[in-house]
């Protein structure tokens, strides 16, 4: 799945929009100012769950201001998805530890949210592995802010990885018929 191309900008709107009818209680608001598609080398499935995961946070971790904003925009070679809650936030000490796999900041009070304290630590891991990054900023009980940002393929090197992904499709289909 490495030769994998995924268009983010339809991928960005349909999360939010699963997300915003799964959650009618909150106010979800989209800024994307951005009017072409956009390709990166990930794999589908793998932007999706890391999405999944940033704004599953964004509820969870938010019980009494409940809304989450979101933003898709471009930079000369990346790409930027950001994911804004306003709910407790995240203190300058923890901030480093969540993508610690199974670190959660407050154990006894997460406890009844469910969860492992893994979501994040495979989120980082799995965008860096595509060569991008995730950040945090928060602020204790004023909210947090998730940034990703992902290399942003040329059209030469996407035409490039289309082909190789067509061909790896054929040589998996080749195999299972054998
Ligand atoms: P799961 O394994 O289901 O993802 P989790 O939410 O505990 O469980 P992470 O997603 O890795 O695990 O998050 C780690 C910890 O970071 C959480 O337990 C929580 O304390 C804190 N955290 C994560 N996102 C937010 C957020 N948006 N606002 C405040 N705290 C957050």
């Amino acid at each position: 799945y490495n030769n994998q191309v995924t268009e983010v900008k339809e991928l960005v709107n349909r999360v939010f929009n699963d997300f915003k009818m799964i959650h009618p209680d909150f106010t979800f608001t989209l800024d994307d100012d951005v009017r072409r598609e956009t390709y990166v080398q990930i794999y589908r499935n793998h932007l999706e769950q890391v999405l999944i995961i940033l704004l599953d946070n964004a509820v969870k971790y938010s019980v009494n201001r409940k809304e989450i904003h979101m933003s898709f925009a471009l930079g000369s070679r990346s790409v930027e998805i950001a994911v804004q809650d306003f709910g407790e936030g995240i203190s300058q000490d923890n901030m480093a530890r969540v993508f610690n796999r199974f670190y959660r900041v407050d154990k006894a009070r997460s406890r009844n949210k469910g969860g492992n304290g893994l979501g994040l630590s495979i989120a980082q891991r799995l965008i860096e592995s595509y060569h991008g990054q995730i950040s945090i900023e928060s602020a204790e009980g004023h909210g947090s802010v998730f940034r990703i940002t992902l290399p942003i393929l040329t059209p030469e090197k996407r035409a490039k990885l289309e082909k190789l992904a067509a061909e790896d499709n054929k040589a998996m289909h080749h195999h299972s018929l054998e």
